[in-house]
């Protein structure tokens, strides 16, 4: 910075404007009354002035200055009267020290604000670097679950295709194709909304939260999946109680319930004896929580897997991923909820979870 740019600098600062100008102040009024000790303390409210200039050099700058003046003026106006010399010096002495400890704490204190101004912006950092990393590996997270979940409804687009085609090809009307039209129509929206949520999460918005009747969670999924649930010849039976809203995402809430469905009717379809039951039941533990429960009359849990169930890509399916219940979990959790899994206490298995109703 030049000569002719630092002046403008400073000039352009108020406290360094202010404080020079009051230095001016105290030694003229220093040399025209005799103060003694007295006309020199104002001049440590200018080095504290000083200590707002934008410039941390012109504090210690300033109180040199106002040395200089304090010792000048007893060279230039001696004192009057009959005050003896020694007193005189001890005046000036104080003065010095009074300047020099103000600019001395002042700086201390400056520096301090500045560590701890540096610390914070690191402590700031940190944590949007810590948000980053979440987001990554949420979205590594959600790039596998997408395949998960798009896996279903991309199926059944496949089926019911390929049944519309052969009923035309049997020569069927219109009307008789309707119903598989309107299922493929129902299941590309399913992966439409599926995408759409994903894409929400990635996106790090919140999940649009509304007031979800999990009962209405439950029928539709039920919908969705009917034709495999028919196909695999499993009898869903549901249990519906009147239940609270839950504050939370309708499509994420859909998912979870997905999972559990699909995961209690593909263990239903594992086996051969009856009764081949999956039984979806809700209720309400008071005002405050609602339960939604699943019980499925199939093998039952891996035996000496059970702690293992909800670990990402923990699978004992030939094809399977591992990530629903992983998943679930993440979502169930989000909206301040649990989810565990039981044996049944006669056969197969049963898994529960809690929201917390009306919040999320
Ligand atoms: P995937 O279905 O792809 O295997 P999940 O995370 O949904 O992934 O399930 C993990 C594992 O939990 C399954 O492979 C299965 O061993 C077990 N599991 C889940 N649901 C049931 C159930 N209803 N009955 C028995 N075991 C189950």
């Amino acid at each position: 910075m030049t000569a002719r740019h630092r002046s403008s600098y400073l000039l352009s600062d108020r406290p360094a404007v202010w404080s020079l100008a009051l230095t001016g102040i105290v030694f003229a009024i220093d040399l025209s009354l005799p103060l003694g000790v007295a006309a020199a303390v104002p001049y440590t409210f200018a080095v504290l002035l000083a200590l707002k200039a934008r410039a941390r050099w012109f504090a210690p700058a300033l109180a040199a200055l106002c040395w200089v003046l304090t010792v000048a003026k007893m060279g230039l106006v001696p004192e009057r009267g009959t005050t003896e010399y020694w007193k005189i010096l001890v005046n000036r002495g104080l003065a010095l020290f009074a300047i020099g400890m103000t600019t001395f704490l002042g700086v201390r204190r400056r520096q301090a604000e500045t560590e701890r101004a540096e610390a914070e912006e690191k402590a700031r950092e940190h944590l949007a670097t810590l948000a980053r990393m979440g987001r990554l590996h949420t979205a590594g997270q959600l790039a596998t679950g997408l395949a998960h979940e798009l896996n279903q409804p991309l199926t059944a687009v496949c089926l019911q295709a390929e049944t519309a085609t052969r009923l035309a090809e049997g020569g069927a009307q219109v009307p008789d194709l309707l119903p598989t039209l309107r299922e493929i129509a129902e299941q590309s929206h399913r992966a439409a909304d599926i995408v759409r949520g994903l894409r929400r999460m990635l996106r790090q918005d919140e999940p649009a939260p509304t007031q979800v009747d999990v009962n209405e969670v439950v029928r539709a999924v039920c919908r969705l999946i009917d034709t495999q649930t028919r196909r695999a010849g499993v009898d869903v039976r549901l249990e519906l109680a009147p239940v609270p809203p839950v504050r939370g995402d309708r499509v994420q809430l859909e998912q979870v319930v997905l999972n559990l469905l699909q995961n209690a009717v593909e263990a239903v379809s594992g086996i051969t004896t009856d009764p081949r039951v999956v039984t979806v039941a809700t209720s309400s533990d008071g005002p405050d929580r609602v339960t939604v429960r699943f019980r499925d009359t199939g093998a039952g849990l891996p035996p000496g897997d059970e702690h293992r169930l909800f670990e990402r890509f923990f699978t004992t399916k030939p094809n399977g991923m591992g990530m629903g219940l992983a998943i679930s979990r993440s979502i169930v959790e989000a909206h301040g909820g649990q989810v565990w899994a039981n044996a049944a206490p006669d056969r197969g298995a049963v898994f529960t979870f809690t929201l917390p109703a009306g919040k999320g």
